[in-house]
């Protein structure tokens, strides 16, 4: 089969491998498309948790193409997605109940075999049934289960009010998701007009164009807007340190930030501890998921979250290359999905 291999970082192929042969208790899938995120820009780079050689490729959907001996529940051709993400069960974590925290976490595109390619093969507990809905919708069931952990973590408060930070496929679905969740009112910034519009078609309350003057303008604005003395909920969706620093800043009184977006390992931010302690705010990490890809299956099919226009750019596998330089560079590019049939 194709496949887009990485033998180290920066230095990738789209070549032949092996199919993969699904053992006992796996399901073999033929990929349909996969959908291109902003950690596999920082696994192009070899950051996030990289393990090379890799075929990376976290967010996808397919049909059933073969069953592993003792596997039921699916039916070869039946749409399914992949849940990336598997715990070890037997570090401290594990053993705590706490998976997602795992000493040893296995992540399929990340550490392990990755969907970049025209079949993978995972363990069936990790395949789950998207049948019926549109594969366009279906290849978001990733990132929504992100999305669906972060929204746990969060717990917002009903009436309380959300303020994004960036409008990336990853910020419009978690709007949507704190709205459907508690939050009265959702506001997502960014410094691209053409994603607040899409956040705008899929019914966010507000939205806000950063970037027409300087941080410290917008943070103002902002604040101004929310209705009081800032949000109850400040989300990071970007990673970028200069917006990290000012999630606290933007918190009301007894607010709760949570770092979202993926950071390079070694970004660092200021934060007024005097403010943090004075204010009562509450910050939180929000890192992946693991048993979110049923309440995330449960949004999509009931539209609770919408994917309407965010993919706007689609490549065959042998355009990787091309794909990975739109998403760094191209203005214009809000989801890439790759096709390995196209
Ligand atoms: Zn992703
Ligand atoms: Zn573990």
């Amino acid at each position: 089969m194709r496949a887009v291999v990485y033998d180290s970082p920066f230095t990738l192929e789209v070549r032949e491998v092996p199919t993969p042969e699904p053992g006992p208790g796996e399901v073999r899938v033929a990929v349909l498309q996969t959908g291109f995120c902003g950690t596999d820009l920082h696994l192009h780079a070899g950051g996030f948790m990289g393990a090379y050689p890799l075929i990376p490729g976290h967010e996808t959907v397919g049909v059933v193409d073969a069953l592993g001996e003792g596997v039921t529940g699916f039916t070869v051709g039946e749409q399914v997605t992949i849940n990336p993400n598997a715990s070890c069960g037997l570090c401290p974590y594990c053993r705590e109940g706490r998976p997602l925290l795992c000493d040893d976490l296995r992540a399929k595109g990340v550490n392990r075999p990755g969907m970049f390619a025209e079949y993978t093969v995972a363990p069936a507990r990790q395949v789950f049934s998207v049948d019926g809905l549109d594969p366009d919708v279906a290849v978001f069931t990733e990132p929504t289960s992100c999305v669906s952990h972060g929204v746990e973590r969060l717990s917002p408060t009903p009436n309380s009010t959300a303020l994004v930070l960036g409008a990336g496929p990853t910020g419009i679905l978690l709007a949507q998701l704190l709205a459907t969740n508690g939050a009265a009112h959702v506001t997502i910034a960014d410094r691209a007009a053409f994603k607040l519009d899409t956040a705008g078609r899929l019914g966010i309350d507000a939205t806000y164009l950063m970037g027409r003057d300087d941080l410290a303008t917008d943070v103002d604005r902002l604040r101004a807007g929310s209705g009081a003395d800032g949000f109850d909920l400040v989300v990071d969706a970007t990673g970028v340190p200069a917006l990290v620093e000012q999630c606290v800043p933007l918190a009301r009184k007894g607010g709760t930030v949570a770092l979202y977006g993926v950071a390079d390992h070694d970004a660092r931010v200021t934060i007024n501890p005097y403010d943090v302690f004075q204010r009562e705010i509450t910050i939180k990490g929000s890192f992946a998921e693991i048993h979110s890809f049923p309440s995330a299956i449960a949004a999509l099919r009931a539209r609770r979250v919408r994917t309407d226009g965010i993919i706007t750019h689609r490549y065959g596998l042998e355009d990787y290359e091309k794909a990975l330089r739109a998403i760094a560079h191209h203005p214009g590019v809000h989801k890439i999905v790759i096709d390995p049939r196209g």
